[in-house]
């Protein structure tokens, strides 16, 4: 074995969630490894991205640049057939004054690239970055943890010792354990995944050729994202009282269920599946609905899906974990800096961690009420967000990642910039809401509420854009934290 070296940080995984939170906490000059067991790039399921990892993780990070060259798909919002209303219904980021103008968008990526991007990104920001480098083992020293053991691409294995570790292996890893506590699955998503790719596939009309398109069918539904002009990935999510659909050969598996959606297998009708190659695998995915009772302890913290996961309906999965990794920086670099104490530093992770995924989880137990018609999950959205001005606002800031408040994705000064540029483009997309409701004739565009929203977004944004005041990053409970001024550490909200 080789002697152990040092670092302040270690992080295990090079995902979306040790990425952010390796190059967060090397922005603040502390040293960092990362352990990464595959070589890059490598594939991962969780292409449908929201606006505030690409334009607030992501725009923290000093990335967006770079992503927004990759040449991703446009995503502009969400299309669905679901509920009681037999045609999809559309929503649009721009709805919300905070995401709109030139953050009005996410992106549908290819996993393999942008997760890349990312972990590159990291090693120019000086992350130390092995990959081929899988840990075996979390090293204790009573209370704390102190570092990890892993081996090597040539099977030799070494010892790290590091201030701090962070798990960010994702959900198939077990090092979690190490966190104590026990990962609980949720009774209400006990879902499987079964998922493909295909060429050829149509798309939706402009401006939501970009959009990802979910469909109810009656055991369970479908994601339909488009990756590229030509390529979609196709994936079924099915209840598990119809497990069976999903037994055996899972190529075939997959095509029964697209055979018994006609929407999809209509937009699949002149496509090919993907046989070759990464995307050549039907995949099939279970038990991933959970929450850990511990997200740190004394040395270690846990980040991602390491931590917890939901669902894929609304393209949570990225968000969280990028998320999540930005808390987790600021309360390592707030204790490494010798700010704050760690009980202190890490609660305030917790809270916000814990509130941002129950955020999510309230509100899409509603959404699966497939009962419900569109109206009652917006209303259901500001239930659970409880600040936005109108309930269509709420649904869109929640599933655009920004109802968590954070300072960070609402800076005052780029806040300002782009909504400089956002009036006019308001005044766009109204009318180009117009038209699209006069193709999908869906209650949505036709409600009171959507006028009455566009409308007061139009003057929320002319406010904001003559230099009216922001929303202040509100500590999430008496006597918490908020964010520093750059947004990497954790002050005391008198201090802001
Ligand atoms: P990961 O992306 O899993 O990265 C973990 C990394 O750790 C991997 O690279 C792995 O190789 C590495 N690793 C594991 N063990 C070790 C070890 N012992 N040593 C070193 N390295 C290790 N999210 C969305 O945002 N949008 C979607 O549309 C979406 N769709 C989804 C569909 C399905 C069916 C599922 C199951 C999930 C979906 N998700 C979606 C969720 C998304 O896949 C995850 O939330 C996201 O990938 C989590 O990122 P992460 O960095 O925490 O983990």
């Amino acid at each position: 074995m080789s002697s152990a070296e040092e670092f302040d940080v270690v992080v295990v995984g090079g995902g979306p969630s040790g990425s952010t939170v390796a190059s967060f906490v090397a922005k603040q000059g502390h040293r960092v490894l990362l352990l990464e067991k595959e070589s890059f790039p490598r594939y991962q399921i969780g292409e449908s991205l929201l606006p505030a990892t690409v334009h607030g993780v992501c725009g923290l990070l000093g990335v967006s640049e770079e992503i927004e060259r990759a040449g991703f798909t446009r995503k502009l919002g969400g299309t669905f057939r679901w509920g009681s209303s037999p045609e999809p219904w559309s929503f649009a980021f721009a709805i919300s004054p905070r995401m709109a103008g030139p953050t009005s968008h996410a992106y549908q990526v290819e996993r393999m690239k942008f997760d890349d991007i990312l972990l590159k990104h990291s090693r120019k920001l000086g992350v130390d970055v092995r990959e081929n480098c899988a840990v075996t083992e979390v090293v204790e020293d009573g209370e704390r943890v102190r570092g990890v053991a892993y081996t090597d691409a040539t099977g030799a294995r070494h010892t790290v010792s590091a201030r701090y570790v962070v798990d960010a292996s994702g959900n198939k890893s077990r090092i979690h354990r190490r966190a104590g506590g026990e990962r609980t699955y949720s009774d209400f998503f006990r879902n499987i995944a079964i998922f493909g790719y295909y060429e050829g596939g149509k798309r939706m009309p402009a401006p939501k050729q970009g959009n990802i398109f979910c469909v109810a069918f009656d055991e369970g539904w479908f994601w339909y994202i488009p990756l590229s002009d030509t390529l979609t990935s196709v994936g079924a999510v099915v209840n598990r009282e119809f497990a069976e659909s999903v037994q055996g050969d899972p190529a075939d598996a997959l095509s029964q269920l697209i055979a018994k959606c006609p929407r999809i297998d209509d937009l699949l009708a002149d496509a090919e599946r993907v046989t070759e190659g990464v995307y050549g695998q039907v995949r099939v995915r279970k038990d991933y609905s959970y929450s850990n009772s511990s997200y740190w302890r004394p040395g270690m913290v846990l980040v991602g899906d390491a931590a917890c996961f939901l669902d894929p309906v609304f393209s949570s999965g990225v968000h969280l974990a990028t998320y999540s990794a930005l808390l987790a920086a600021r309360s390592i670099n707030s204790v490494l800096a010798g700010d704050l104490g760690e009980e202190e530093s890490f609660a305030e992770f917790d809270a916000r961690y814990r509130h941002e995924f129950g955020l999510f989880y309230e509100f899409l137990v509603s959404f699966y009420d497939m009962n419900s018609n569109h109206e009652s999950y917006f209303w259901q959205a500001k239930k659970v967000t409880s600040f936005a001005d109108s309930e269509l606002e709420a649904f869109v800031e929640l599933v655009g990642g920004v109802a968590s408040l954070d300072g960070a994705f609402v800076d005052a000064e780029s806040a300002r910039t782009r909504f400089k540029h956002t009036a006019g483009e308001l005044e766009r997309s109204v009318s180009q809401v117009d038209r699209t409701g006069a193709d999908d004739a869906t209650p949505l565009y036709q409600s009171e509420i959507m006028g009455s929203v566009m409308e007061q977004g139009t003057q929320m944004q002319v406010q904001a854009a003559l230099g009216g005041d922001l929303d202040p990053a509100d500590a999430l409970f008496p006597g918490g934290l908020v964010p520093s001024a750059d947004g990497l550490r954790w002050v005391a909200s008198a201090e802001q």
